[in-house]
């Protein structure tokens, strides 16, 4: 199930610096896809597996932007209470991941029976000393909040690798380049596959028609193309159903070739 925590604003000048905006824009309108970036969707996955309910990301809490950390109130109305949540699973440390980990008071735990996992090179990354300095500047900040959010919640995180199980069904797949360890999760059930992505697709139009271009959002902007290209050879060779944080709302579908690129097709 997914379940939203709001929208972003994601300006294109921040998602394509290197795309002259014309070609990106007409790009987007061409398969109408919004391409003013005015609300980026920010949708979480919910599993249920056995009895227990696991979260694939925290959204953001209400500290980020104002249109989104509606995790809470949007799993309230799904009939699941904070207690009710066994665990979280993240898949990078960004913002709109991580933070609404913590409640709107900012020290209490939002989900009080949950476990954590995140992957060890993404813990390695944001709990490293230097890393708000070597940032670039609009992660500088973001690099410090990331760092204290992991250290309130550092007694009940587990540190996993790719291919480690993170839950029942659930296994990480590593996907570097958004952020240094940047993990897709995949989910298997009745022999039914689902690739929860994460931030490796986050425009319908962009990711698909054109995986090359650089994203400015990802920390290694050519490692970010390659495990694109890579993850989307897979999803379309091997059928699986892709759903994506930041795809337009719920974010679920097929990815299909297109020539020497590929679609994505909304289910
Ligand atoms: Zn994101």
């Amino acid at each position: 199930m997914t379940v939203s925590d709001g929208t972003l604003m994601v300006p294109l000048s921040f998602s394509l610096p290197e795309t002259p905006a014309q070609e990106a824009i007409a790009l987007m309108q061409a398969q109408g896809v919004p391409s003013d970036g005015a609300a980026v969707p920010a949708n979480v996955t919910l599993v249920k597996t056995g009895d227990q309910f696991v979260l694939i990301d925290a959204g953001s809490g209400p500290k980020f932007q104002q249109t989104a950390g509606k995790l809470s109130e949007n799993l309230e109305a799904a009939g699941i209470s904070p207690e009710k949540i066994a665990k979280v699973v993240f898949t990078h440390g960004h913002a709109d991941h991580l933070w609404g980990v913590i409640d709107d008071f900012d020290e209490g735990e939002r989900f009080p029976n949950a476990s954590y996992v995140i992957s060890a090179a993404e813990w390695d990354f944001w709990t490293h000393p230097d890393t708000p300095s070597k940032a670039p500047d609009w992660l500088k900040g973001m690099a410090i909040g990331s760092a204290r959010i992991l250290k309130l919640i550092e007694k009940r995180v587990e540190r996993r690798k790719d291919g480690d199980t993170v839950a029942p069904g659930l296994t990480y797949v590593a996907t570097p380049g958004h952020t240094p360890g940047h993990m897709a999760v995949m989910a298997e059930s009745g022999g039914q596959r689902l690739f929860i992505g994460g931030d490796v697709f986050n425009n319908n139009a962009v990711s698909f028609a054109r995986p090359e271009w650089r994203v400015g959002s990802d920390f290694d902007r050519d490692q970010g193309v390659k495990t694109r290209q890579r993850m989307l050879d897979f999803l379309a060779t091997e059928r699986v159903t892709l759903t994506g944080f930041h795809l337009m709302w719920p974010g679920q579908g097929m990815v299909e070739r297109n020539g020497n690129a590929y679609r994505f097709i909304p289910i």
